[in-house]
């Protein structure tokens, strides 16, 4: 058992801290959030992530996880302590690192034993260096501290998953103290474990991330191209995957990527690039595909119609992918304001992101617009102009062609997720527009 601190309570910092501490490692998690930590006492996670509440009510029975808000508690005495804060995107497309260089901060002033800290979040390339000279620097204490950089690769909605099962963990250390001591942690979990330098490991996770990035805007791009040629993207991709050097996953044509980590890590690598005088051009062209897909259905659909004023339009889906209650970068958030403000009534439909919508955009009128929240997919499609699907939930997906003829007023659907064959929507007399494909009718 390890003496473990994890500072951060989002995605990565809780989960990695309650699979932790299901490990058997003695875990204590740190955040500046009072109300988050109030939560997590009451075993209630401040994020929807599948299996979570379970794993968290059953350790801290166990005795083997705790939360708090006094960082030098749970610093002073830690073996190691990972640090899983956020590193938002910046104006300028660079990372913003403040909430990083509180933490090290705090762990310099609070650490009185030897530490290994661990950088979780994801950095530029050569920032565990600089945060290994910031603690050195402000050490209160004369103990031996150092830095490693252990990204981390989960998918939100199946963050727990991803964490017990993944597929490799990356750790980049600077000796063999801290690469054992990693190890060593790790070690429970019975996962490949692939160790490098530090700045290797920092780029593992930005190339792997806009490397899968590339392969969205890629799909995209083709997509768009095959509806002018007359060709099918579905087939397409199909066709394209039994190809073992392409493999048949990601290669999903839909209304861009969205989320905490696509856009703001495609940016700061390209600005990263920048800084050193590089243009990284394939990376900077998936950053310019994908701003124009968020909103290639909303350009359609307005070519197709008049006007949106006094339509009645449901949108299915607001999170930025299914399985998580996440908004961040998510479709929903430029195309709605374009509705309202071209005077659309909105009715959203979303099972778990509607409240954290909600908060955005309050239910009422937003000038000449309004939008409303319904909890059934089919309340929303109730008496519609036009459907817009945005998330592909398994509530959205469940829903059959017929509904929307039965439904809707006039039955026009624009499909971010090409959640349907187009030959079921013709059959249904439903005209489907989606993406990479023939409309219905
Ligand atoms: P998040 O915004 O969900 O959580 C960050 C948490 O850190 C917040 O609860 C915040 O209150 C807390 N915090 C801020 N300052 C603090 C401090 N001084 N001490 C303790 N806590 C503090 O962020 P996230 O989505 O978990 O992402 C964290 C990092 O991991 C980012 O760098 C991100 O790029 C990376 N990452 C995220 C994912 C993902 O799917 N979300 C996946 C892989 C990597």
């Amino acid at each position: 058992m390890t003496n473990l601190a994890v500072a951060g309570t989002g995605y990565v910092g809780l989960v990695a801290g309650v699979c932790f501490a299901e490990m058997g490692h003695h875990v204590t998690c740190v955040d500046i959030d009072e109300d988050k930590v109030n939560l997590l006492r009451d075993g209630i996670s401040p994020i929807y992530e599948t299996g979570l509440e379970e794993l968290m009510r059953k350790n801290y029975a166990a005795g083997r996880i705790q939360y708090t808000t006094d960082y030098q508690a749970a610093y002073r005495a830690a073996d190691a302590i990972f640090i899983g804060v956020g590193t938002p995107e910046q104006p300028d497309g660079s990372a913003n690192l403040s909430y990083i260089a509180t933490v090290a901060r705090q762990i310099a002033e609070s650490i009185e034993q030897d530490c290994l800290v661990v950088v979780k979040s994801t950095v530029p390339v050569g920032t565990n260096d600089k945060v290994e000279q910031f603690i050195r620097d402000f050490l209160v204490h004369d103990v031996k501290v150092e830095v490693a950089s252990n990204p981390e690769f989960l998918a939100q909605g199946s963050a727990v998953h991803d964490t017990l099962h993944a597929e490799r963990i990356i750790i980049g250390t600077e000796s063999a103290w801290a690469e054992e001591l990693l190890r060593r942690i790790y070690a429970p979990f019975q996962l490949p474990i692939v160790a490098v330098n530090r700045r290797s490991a920092e780029m593992i996770k930005y190339a792997s991330n806009d490397f899968l990035a590339l392969k969205i805007s890629y799909m995209n791009d083709i997509a768009n191209l095959c509806e002018l040629v007359g060709a099918d993207i579905q087939d397409v991709a199909q066709g394209m995957g039994y190809d073992p050097r392409i493999g048949n996953q990601f290669l999903n044509a839909g209304i861009g990527f969205g989320g905490s980590c696509f856009p703001k890590d495609t940016k700061a690598l390209a600005n990263l690039a920048s800084q050193h005088g590089y243009e990284l051009r394939t990376v900077q062209s998936a950053i310019r595909v994908n701003a124009d897909q968020k909103t290639m259905l909303y350009k359609k659909a307005s070519k197709r119609l008049i006007t949106f004023n006094g339509l009645k339009v449901a949108v299915l889906g607001l999170t930025f992918k299914p399985g998580t209650d996440d908004l961040r970068e998510a479709a929903s958030l430029e195309n709605v304001p374009l509705l309202l403000e071209q005077g659309a009534e909105v009715h959203a439909y979303d099972p778990v992101g509607a409240a954290n919508f909600a908060r955005l955009y309050p239910e009422g009128a937003h000038g000449k617009g309004s939008i409303r929240y319904v909890s059934d997919p089919e309340e929303a499609l109730t008496e519609a102009n036009v459907c817009f699907i945005l998330t592909e939930w398994g509530e959205i997906r469940q829903l059959a062609p017929e509904a929307y003829h039965r439904l809707m007023r006039t039955p026009l659907v624009y499909d971010g997720r090409n959640l349907y064959e187009v030959a079921q929507m013709r059959d249904a007399n439903v005209e489907y527009h989606s993406i990479g494909r023939e409309p219905s009718l």
